[in-house]
């Protein structure tokens, strides 16, 4: 796949033919394997923001679990500053000195029973940021760099005497503690009021660009990913079906998963509507499939409302459907995309 960034020179994070399988059982209790991703490969580059986008149970959180090293690959391999990252101690530990993460939470994510100035001055000590006596000063400036201003004002305060929205600031300050160059944040405007999430999709916005920070921003919210994301990769069912410039992604989708994902954004009943119309027999199509019975050939046609007999029994392509627009798709096969002569041909590949 190609992308509107590899241009840009290295990526500073990527993951590259990523597959991660587990064990599991399926509802009668027989033994499974369990495709949670299969063959993603995205790449994060610094100053931009890529939004990975999807349902919930589609993959996203996996693929943000491989790129953090919580657990191994099962295929594929993930690459911090162009070199292979093995799950050692010391790549760990050089790993969790560029690449911090936020999570959903901010309520549980923060040591209620510790002030901020604990909480902080301990991520700075415990990465050689400075004496003791430093880290005062530095938990200071973090807690302005991420707006919560003056900070002397919120270093003595603990987790629980903060807002929903202020939390979630002191833990995007924690991470920037370490001076990472990548910020995965794992839907982390979802549990804030409406009316603090645009000051959290804004700071971040702010990181980018101020510290030159590559940030992967996952969500189930196409509005969210639209307002801050420089590109745009689209997850279903452990496949990443669509990708590009956001612009490009959203304004004109061209998988009809992520064409349905932004129509559902304004009337959530479309997806049920679309599978209704291709349903065959008694299958569920409202739903996304069970990952340990993913249908043959592409994995969305028990819903897409565009499935060809193909779709069913032969795993789609994927296609450059310009420079750095792609899609997964056989509407599209012998697609030409624009000429370019600085990259390599699109790589197509089969999920
Ligand atoms: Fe729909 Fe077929 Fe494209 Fe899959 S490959 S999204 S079923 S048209």
């Amino acid at each position: 796949m190609s992308d509107s960034t590899e241009e840009q020179g290295t990526p500073v994070l990527e993951a590259r033919n990523v597959s991660r399988y587990f064990d599991g059982r399926d509802q009668a209790g027989r033994r499974v394997k369990i495709r949670a991703v299969q063959d993603a490969t995205l790449r994060l580059y610094p100053r931009r923001i890529m939004a990975l986008v999807g349902e919930s149970g589609s993959g996203k959180t996996t693929l943000a679990r491989l790129l953090a090293m919580f657990y191994p690959t099962s295929e594929g391999d993930i690459l911090l500053n162009g070199r292979v990252m093995k799950p050692s101690r010391k790549d760990k530990r050089d790993y969790y000195s560029d690449v911090q993460l936020i999570f959903q939470d901010p309520f549980s994510s923060l040591n209620s029973l510790k002030p901020i100035r604990h909480i902080l001055g301990r991520v700075l000590t415990i990465h050689r940021k400075g004496t003791k006596k430093e880290a005062a000063t530095k938990t200071v400036d973090l807690l302005e760099r991420v707006n919560l201003i003056p900070g002397g004002r919120f270093v003595d305060r603990y987790p629980g005497e903060l807002s929903g929205g202020q939390r979630q600031r002191v833990a995007i300050a924690r991470a920037l503690a370490v001076e990472p160059k990548v910020l995965l944040a794992d839907e982390p405007t979802s549990m804030l009021d409406a009316s603090i999430r645009l000051d959290v999709l804004n700071l971040l916005s702010e990181l980018r660009t101020e510290h030159d920070v590559a940030i992967l921003y996952i969500t189930h919210d196409i509005a969210s990913a639209r307002y801050v994301a420089d590109d745009v990769q689209v997850m279903y069912a452990g496949e990443l079906v669509e990708g590009g410039p956001t612009e490009s992604v959203i304004g004109t989708p061209k998988h009809p998963y992520t064409q349905l994902l932004i129509k559902s954004t304004a009337d959530p009943s479309r997806f049920k509507q679309a599978g209704q119309r291709t349903m065959s027999g008694d299958a569920d199509t409202s739903e996304p499939p069970d990952p340990g019975h993913l249908p043959s050939g592409c994995r969305f046609n028990p819903r897409c409302p565009k499935a060809m007999d193909q779709c069913r029994t032969e795993a789609p392509p994927v296609v450059q459907l310009t420079r750095d627009h792609w899609a997964r798709c056989w509407l599209y096969d012998g697609h030409v995309p624009e000429q370019r002569t600085t990259s390599p041909s699109p790589r197509r590949t089969q999920g």
